[in-house]
């Protein structure tokens, strides 16, 4: 347990809302919090919800994304703001996140139907990436599940951990097994050029941010073309978060991003209602141009 606290302390990100923090929260409450998240991991309150990531091209759904949910029996539904802060700093984020990365593969490898498959994107605590046994875990979740390596890729946000030497190997192995990473909540976090261009990403996700203020606000547009250009000629892909009109949609196409997600597409689904969207928004096999 002392390894876990230290890994959690270590590696917490300085710019995550910290919704239980240990200044509001009384000592007994926390822990009365922490055991009730560990529970619900054993007890199987945790769902995943998913959302599609959608061709800016021709529209079809290229990947999709697992967000955690926790059906709390008390409280009713949460969404990851409201426990991940004390998952992270009590180091029960590494039994949710295993829980995620099974649970996601598992699904994950029963939508394989023949046609182009779906990349899997599944979002990494720092605490996560700092555990010397992530690489194992993922090779584990693969493994156990039949899931390709190549369908999965996991979501990183840039935070201290990112500048680590063992984080950045961490990647570097993913990468080795074939597994994809992207740079989520891109430009939020700070040394977003240097993490761009030291670290093994391939894809870029601009921040909701950006795309909610791009049509009002030409600091917004600028930045999310400056990025889309930029990460171009690092041979990098874009998706944009957030996106919820035609107009916002129509403006990203033209900065040139790669792939759209949003609620204008799909909002986050049950696995059963991702799955009938899917059978109905997937890239035939014949116009694909990425093969298994
Ligand atoms: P994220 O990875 O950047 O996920 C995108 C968030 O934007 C999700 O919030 C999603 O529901 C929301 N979203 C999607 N489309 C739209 C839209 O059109 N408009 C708006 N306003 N919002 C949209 P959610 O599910 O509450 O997740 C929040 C954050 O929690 C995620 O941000 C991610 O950083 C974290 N998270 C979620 N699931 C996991 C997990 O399994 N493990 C870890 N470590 N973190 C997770
Ligand atoms: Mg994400
Ligand atoms: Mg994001
Ligand atoms: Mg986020």
């Amino acid at each position: 347990q002392a390894d876990v606290a230290m890994y959690a302390a270590k590696a917490a990100g300085k710019n995550r809302v910290q919704f239980f923090s240990p200044a509001l929260l009384q000592l007994d409450d926390r822990a009365a919090a922490e055991a009730e998240l560990r529970a619900a991991v054993a007890d199987g309150q945790l769902v995943l919800a998913y959302q599609p990531v959608v061709s800016a091209v021709d529209g079809r759904c290229t990947a999709v994304e697992a967000l955690v949910r926790w059906h709390h029996p008390v409280r009713g539904l949460l969404g990851p703001d409201e426990f991940l802060g004390l998952a992270e700093e009590t180091g029960a984020v590494l039994e949710l996140g295993e829980w995620v990365l099974r649970s996601a593969c598992a699904d994950a490898a029963g939508w394989d139907d023949g046609s182009t498959p779906v990349a899997l994107h599944v979002n990494a605590s720092p605490v996560q990436l700092a555990h010397p046994q992530f690489v194992d875990l993922v090779r584990a979740a693969l493994a156990g599940t039949g899931l390709a390596a190549d369908r999965l890729v996991v979501e990183v946000t840039e935070t201290t951990v990112l500048d680590s030497p063992a984080v950045s190997a961490t990647l570097d192995e993913l990468v080795g097994l074939g597994v994809g990473v992207a740079l989520d909540d891109f430009g939020t976090g700070y040394s977003a050029l240097t993490t761009l261009r030291s670290l093994p990403i391939g894809i870029v996700k601009i921040d909701k941010s950006f795309v909610a203020g791009a049509l009002t606000r030409t600091a917004d547009a600028a930045v999310v073309e400056a990025i889309v250009q930029m990460a171009g000629r690092l041979g990098l892909a874009t998706v944009a978060e957030g996106v919820e009109s035609a107009e916002q949609e129509a403006f990203l196409r033209m900065a040139g991003i790669t792939a759209l997600q949003g609620f204008r597409y799909l909002r986050p689904a049950p696995v059963a209602e991702f799955g009938r969207w899917l059978a109905g928004n997937r890239r035939p096999a014949s116009d694909g141009e990425l093969t298994p």
